[in-house]
């Protein structure tokens, strides 16, 4: 039977750890870390979200501000926001979540904050400097998985990661982290061919796909490390629902050597990763207000 990976537990330490640094931080320059989140609209899932990033930034001591927009407000108008942020010496970190209403492009929004801000690290410049192992943001959910991974204690050099799943905000930054510890990374989705045979092969399996159960026992190695990255919502009988992964986690962990499960693994290292990026970028502008 696997280990667990316990997800609560870690990101509950790595809290720990920031607000402790952002209490030296504080007491070192008379600067508190400030997050400020901006929302538009009304998503439910995405406002308990912001909620919970609001509650977790201020127990860590950091000064935390929503915007919450309108789901009609003009692109323009959510730019100008965006500058404002950017030109605000008390904001360290600047985080729209997403997604965004259709007539207002993700792209260009994303782009519109400073990059030394963008703790999320989606900007095309944060992207950039991860393909090309610069230091930057780098995207809060793969972090917290290699976190997870290498607290796990699982090799990582050499060893074979399959990854299932290409987005932007998980698939991709994610094999860029793993080859940058020098993993043999293989990226699979929707169009992959023979996907139990590749996955077999993973000695690291990290499944991002959003389809429950979608990775069976069966396609996991004995002795492998799996992260599922996967949150879905299904019935649960008698008008209820519960969370589940990606991965079937009851046979997964038959042959896995250890495993995330789902809730209570990768999902709460986000928001301990969004505020671990969040110090960084203020100890950083710490940094650049006392070199002038
Ligand atoms: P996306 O929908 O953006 O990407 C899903 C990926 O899975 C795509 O690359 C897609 O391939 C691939 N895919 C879909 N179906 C299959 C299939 N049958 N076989 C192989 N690959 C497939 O999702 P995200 O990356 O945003 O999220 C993935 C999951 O992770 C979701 O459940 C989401 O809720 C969860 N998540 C959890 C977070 C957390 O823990 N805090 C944060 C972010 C996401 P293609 O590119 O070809 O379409």
């Amino acid at each position: 039977m696997a280990e667990l990976i316990d997800g609560k537990t870690r990101a509950a330490a790595v809290r720990e750890r920031v607000a402790h640094d952002a209490r030296t931080l504080l007491d070192a320059s008379g600067v508190r870390p400030g997050l400020t989140v901006v929302i538009v609209g009304e998503d439910p899932a995405s406002q308990v979200y912001v909620r919970n990033k609001g509650r977790m930034a201020e127990a860590a001591g950091f000064v935390s501000d929503t915007h919450r927009l309108p789901a009609d407000v003009p692109e323009a108008e959510l730019l100008a926001i965006i500058d404002k942020l950017n030109a605000d010496d008390a904001v360290h970190g600047i985080l729209v979540q997403l997604p965004l209403p259709d007539h207002i492009d993700d792209r260009t929004v994303i782009n519109r904050i400073d990059p030394d801000k963008d703790v999320d690290g989606f900007h095309t410049i944060n992207v950039g400097r991860l393909s090309l192992g610069l230091e930057g943001f780098v995207p809060c959910t793969p972090l917290g998985c290699l976190d997870l991974l290498k607290h796990s204690g699982a090799p990582l050099a050499g060893q074979h990661a399959v990854i299932v799943g290409r987005s932007n905000i998980v698939g991709k930054p994610m094999a860029a982290l793993l080859l940058a510890e020098h993993c043999t990374v293989t990226v699979a989705h929707s169009r992959t061919r023979d996907l139990d045979a590749l996955c077999r092969q993973a000695d690291i399996l990290v499944a991002a796909v959003g389809r429950p159960g979608l990775v069976k026992g069966d396609w996991v190695k004995e002795g492998a490390t799996v992260i599922d990255v996967g949150i879905n919502r299904i019935p649960a009988g008698e008008g209820k629902t519960r969370l589940v992964g990606d991965v079937d986690f009851e046979a997964a962990a038959q042959r896995a050597a250890a495993i995330t499960p789902v809730p209570g693994g990768v999902g709460p290292m986000t928001i301990a990763c969004l505020l671990s990026n969040t110090l960084k970028a203020a100890r950083r502008a710490v940094r650049r207000a006392s070199q002038g």
